[in-house]
C-alpha cells in the first residue's frame, strides 16, 4: 500500500516530431489506462504546440502538462510562454528543473526558483526535478546536491501551497543513459528528500509530498521502485514514447 496517491508521468522533451504522431501516441497512452489500472494520477508533460490536441484525445483520463514555462509575466521576451497562457488552456502541470534545462538551457536555481513560484501563484501544480551529476554521485554528494537544490528551487515556497508539488530525484547519470538507479539507491536518496523536506517545513507536510523517480524507467524496473516505501511515482522519458512500455509503467504491480 502507498502512502501518497502515485503519480507516474511520462516527459516527451523534443519528441515526437508532427502532431499526428503526437495523438497516436497520446491515444495509446490513454487507452491503456483503464478500470484495473491502479489507483494512479498520470501525466504527460508535452511540447506546448502539442499541448491542446492531446487533452482533446485523452478523454481526461491523464493531466496533459507543460515541460516549462517563462518565468516572466508578459512582455519582451521572445520565444517565452508564460503561466497565464499555459493555464488560459486548462494545463494543471509544469515540469522544473530538469537537467536537460539546467545543463542545455542554463536555467539556474534562482531561475528555477521563479518558474516555482510563478507556477503556484497561477493555482497550476509544478513537478521539480533534482539530481546529482555522476562525478557528484561518486563523490557520495547526491544528498548533498538535492538540499541544495531543494532549498533553492521552493525557496519561498508556502507550505499550504505544497500538495500542488511533486519531487522527481532524478539522477543525471541515469537519464537517458539506460543506466537505472537500483531501487534501494532511490530509496535512500528519496528518503533524505523527505527529511530535507521535513526540516524545510515538518514531517507532517514531507509526509504528504509525492516523490518520483526519474532515470531509465521501464517496464522492467518499475515494479521494484514503486515497491519502496518513499518511492511515489515515476518521470519518464525514454519509455513514454512508447506506448506499450509506458503503458506497462501505469500498470505497475
Ligand atoms: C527524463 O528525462 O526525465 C528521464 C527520466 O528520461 P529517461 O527515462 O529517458 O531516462
Amino acid at each position: 500500500a502507498h502512502a501518497r496517491k502515485p503519480l507516474i508521468s511520462g516527459n516527451w522533451k523534443l519528441n515526437p516530431q508532427t502532431k499526428e504522431e503526437a495523438l497516436t501516441l497520446a491515444r495509446g497512452i490513454a487507452s491503456a489506462i483503464t478500470d484495473s489500472t491502479p489507483d494512479v494520477d498520470v501525466a504527460l508533460f508535452v511540447p506546448y504546440v502539442f499541448i491542446e490536441s492531446t487533452m482533446s484525445v485523452v478523454g481526461g483520463k491523464l493531466s496533459v502538462g507543460a515541460e516549462g514555462v517563462c518565468p516572466h509575466s508578459n512582455g519582451a521576451y521572445t520565444g517565452g510562454i508564460s503561466t497565464s497562457m499555459i493555464k488560459s488552456i486548462g494545463v494543471d502541470w509544469v515540469l522544473a528543473g530538469h537537467s536537460e534545462r539546467r545543463e542545455i538551457f542554463g536555467e539556474t536555481d534562482y531561475y528555477i526558483n521563479a518558474q516555482c513560484l510563478k507556477i503556484l501563484d497561477e493555482g497550476m501544480s509544478v513537478m521539480l526535478c533534482i539530481g546529482e551529476s555522476l562525478a557528484e554521485f561518486e563523490a557520495d554528494l547526491a544528498g548533498s546536491v538535492c538540499a541544495t537544490q531543494l532549498k533553492k528551487g521552493l525557496k519561498g515556497v508556502r507550505k499550504e501551497d505544497l500538495d500542488r508539488v511533486a519531487i522527481a530525484y532524478e539522477p543525471v547519470w541515469a537519464i537517458g543513459t539506460g543506466k537505472v538507479a537500483t531501487p534501494e539507491i532511490a530509496q535512500s536518496v528519496h528518503a533524505k528528500c523527505r527529511d530535507i523536506l521535513a526540516g524545510m517545513y515538518d514531517r507532517e507536510t514531507a509526509n504528504m509530498i509525492r516523490i518520483l523517480y526519474g532515470g531509465s524507467v521501464t517496464p522492467d524496473s518499475i515494479d521494484d521502485l514503486m515497491a519502496m516505501p518513499d518511492i511515489d511515482g515515476a518521470l519518464v522519458g525514454g519509455a513514454s514514447l512508447d506506448i506499450n512500455k509506458f503503458g506497462r509503467i501505469v500498470n505497475f504491480n
